[in-house]
């Protein structure tokens, strides 16, 4: 399976930095609020152990990262300095912001470096040359280090030049953060300890359907919420009022589960929901059995009862891992189910791995996202894993064993 490969990749233990330059990819692409400053550091520190893994060694470190969607143009606001100056107080030395990612400024400004030294480099999307993987850029950003180390699993499904060109110049190692995305992942798709339970929400099932085929090979449990319970109720026969069902993919909800009957997986859908008119805060809610909801309101969020049901199924588990959020849970009135399930995975004495962008958010919201066992730094990446598919930025890292 591919996740053993990812497994058997170098890490940066496994190669000598001492005193070398070495060029991190780090996911530094943290939230800005609207005065522009960071609202949310996580990343940030998330970087930590490789960095100073590195500076305990000597290594000269070299930073580059992205931040936001500058389209291949300098946008002021998405400068690193930010992240660097923030670095710096998390790291207490300094840690110089260079003002481009390659070029003849950059080249000596690196040769320069004294062993310990940290420099960021800018914007790596201030160049339309880093999303398409440009190889003449790639050669640019390889030619300032002796050694690659990834450390941006948030970044690492994304075939961009810093994420899969660079490593094909230098020795290419995996950062200590990377190796513990992965090995999580690996883990519980794996060689999970039973009973396995995964609870899916979200939106759409065709946002997940990927995720969904794979998961249900390797759960005891599948538990759905969201938005995309109201095409599972539709699939089963039930009318979901005006939630949007997803006809075109009434089937391969069927073929799910029949595949859950086969291989006798546990699949959940709410016993009951709050529906409203709109999905709006300050509209009146109600809550009704899930076979019961009435024409003209939608599905917001899963009921008291599914709550219940949910959480006394995941008390039993020692392994869940949980993508989408049960509810609308931005608004206030429809966040409930979603606190509850993670309330009920934050009680859970065993191993709880959170993946996807908004359901870190919910978790971190609820302020328990110390009492997880992982929560991913990556969206698009923790799905693209559940989804048991390769990472390219993985792929392309050295082999263990290789010398
Ligand atoms: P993640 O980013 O964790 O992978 P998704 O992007 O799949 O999660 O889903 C998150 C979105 O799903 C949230 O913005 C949430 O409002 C929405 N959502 C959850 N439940 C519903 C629902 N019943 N109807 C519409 N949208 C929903
Ligand atoms: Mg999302």
């Amino acid at each position: 399976m591919q996740n053993v490969i990812s497994r058997r990749k170098k890490t940066v233990r496994e190669i000598d930095v001492r005193g070398k330059r070495v060029l991190v990819r780090a996911d530094f692409n943290v939230p800005l609020d609207e005065d522009g400053a960071i609202a949310d550091d996580t990343r940030i520190r998330a970087s930590l152990p490789t960095i100073r893994y590195l500076c305990e060694r000597d290594a000269r470190v070299i930073l580059c990262s992205h931040l936001g969607r500058p389209k291949g143009v300098v946008e002021e606001r998405l400068r690193l300095v930010l992240v660097a100056n923030r670095l710096s107080v998390l790291l207490d030395q300094p840690v110089v912001a260079l003002r481009d990612c390659i070029g003849p400024e950059v080249e000596s400004a690196v040769a320069a470096m004294n062993g310990g030294d940290v420099v960021l480099l800018e914007n790596l999307r201030f160049h339309p040359e880093e999303k398409k993987d440009d190889p003449a850029f790639a050669e640019r950003l390889a030619r300032l280090a002796e050694i690659y180390v990834n450390d941006a699993f948030g970044a690492s499904h994304r075939a961009h030049a810093s994420v899969v060109g660079v490593p094909e110049h230098l020795p290419a190692v995996a950062g200590l953060l990377l190796e513990k995305e992965i090995g999580t992942f690996a883990r519980i798709l794996e060689d999970p300890e039973r009973p396995f339970a995964a609870v899916i929400g979200g939106a759409k099932v065709s946002d997940k359907l990927e995720v969904l085929d794979n998961i249900i090979s390797r759960v005891d449990t599948l538990i759905i919420g969201g938005g995309m319970a109201a095409t599972f109720l539709a699939s089963r026969g039930y009318g979901a009022g005006a939630s949007y069902v997803e006809t075109d993919r009434l089937d391969a909800v069927r073929r799910l589960e029949e595949r859950a009957t086969e291989r006798g997986v546990r699949l959940l859908l709410p016993g009951d929901v709050v529906v409203a008119e709109r999905l709006e805060a300050g509209v009146p809610t109600r809550v009704v059995p899930a076979a019961e909801i009435p024409d003209g309101r939608i599905i917001a969020d899963i009921g008291p009862g599914a709550a219940d049901e949910f959480s006394r199924e995941l008390a039993g588990s020692r392994t869940v891992v949980w993508n989408g959020p049960m509810g609308v849970f931005e608004i206030p009135e429809f966040a409930e189910g979603t606190r509850r399930v993670a309330a009920a995975l934050a009680n859970l004495r065993g191993t709880t791995v959170i993946g996807g962008g908004s359901t870190t958010d919910a978790v971190v919201r609820f302020g328990l996202a110390d009492q997880m066992t992982h929560v991913s730094t990556g969206g698009g990446a923790a799905l693209t894993m559940l989804a048991g598919k390769p990472l390219p930025g993985v792929t392309a890292l050295d082999d263990a064993g290789t010398p």
